[in-house]
């Protein structure tokens, strides 16, 4: 049988002399792994449209459960010269995270959507990066069954506090009166703004905010540990990141 879609490379891994496992986040299948061959082969122009974090037109031949590329056109290579270590880091982290979250045929057009957007953004170098990295962890959760209730004080119902608290463990807000857990992590006005609008806006306007340097960081290292908690995962990429920042 065969099938054609543009998709994502999260990872590849190779597999003898010339062949490559490729895993492909697609609009319409979730996850697929195929086996490229050849890759020594093939000519530059297929070699790169498979590579890690190209996101490509795929030609797929299926037999069984094993896809095989055909033919591969690459639409748009992440993986590019403006990477410092850092971007690339990051980048690696969206691909583990969507190894993590495991799209399904439900979510993966809008997760698609949300990696591919935050790559370019992270690339481009457009926003803060510990912004976009962020803005990819709570809407990846949001999306994935994760979505923290971020509209009101779990307790009282208060919508606004000069300081909010968040529980990581359930995903839910406090208002400072009602604040009984020390371990709960304070949120000033500039942070509960950026992740309300994280989870509830719609997504043409997911990007379309601007945090200071400092709370992007705070931001970031709070949406990292709520990713963390929720999944019981040890992410090696948040390992490589932490590393080289
Ligand atoms: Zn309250």
């Amino acid at each position: 049988m065969k099938t054609a879609t543009d998709a994502l490379v999260i990872k590849e891994m190779r597999m003898g002399e010339a062949d490559r496992l490729i895993t492909l986040l697609t609009k319409d299948s979730g996850i697929i792994k195929a086996y490229a061959s050849g890759a020594k082969n093939i000519k530059s122009k297929r070699g790169s449209a498979t590579g890690l974090l190209s996101y490509s037109n795929f030609s797929l031949s299926k037999k069984g459960d094993t896809y095989r590329v055909t033919e591969a056109t690459p639409i748009k290579l992440f993986f590019g010269t403006n990477s410092d270590i850092e971007t690339l880091a990051i980048s690696q982290y969206f691909c583990e995270l969507c190894l993590v979250f495991e799209p399904n045929d439900e979510n993966a057009e809008e997760f698609l959507r949300l990696i591919l957007n935050s790559l370019y953004f992270l690339t481009e170098k457009k926003k803060n990066a510990f912004l976009i990295k962020a803005i990819t962890e709570l809407r990846i959760a949001a999306i994935s069954g994760y979505c923290p209730s971020l509209v009101a004080c779990g307790e009282c119902g208060t919508f606004e506090d000069d300081i909010m608290y968040f529980n990581i463990v359930n995903g839910a807000l406090f208002c400072s009166k009602c604040n009984e857990d020390t371990s709960n992590i304070p949120l000033n006005k500039t942070l509960m703004n950026a992740m309300r609008h994280i989870v509830y806006s719609q997504f043409k306007d997911l990007y379309s905010f601007l945090v200071p340097d400092g709370d992007a960081k705070i931001l970031s290292d709070i949406t990292e540990k709520y990713i963390v908690f929720q999944t019981d995962h040890k992410f090696t990429t948040l390992k490589f990141l932490n590393d080289v920042r």
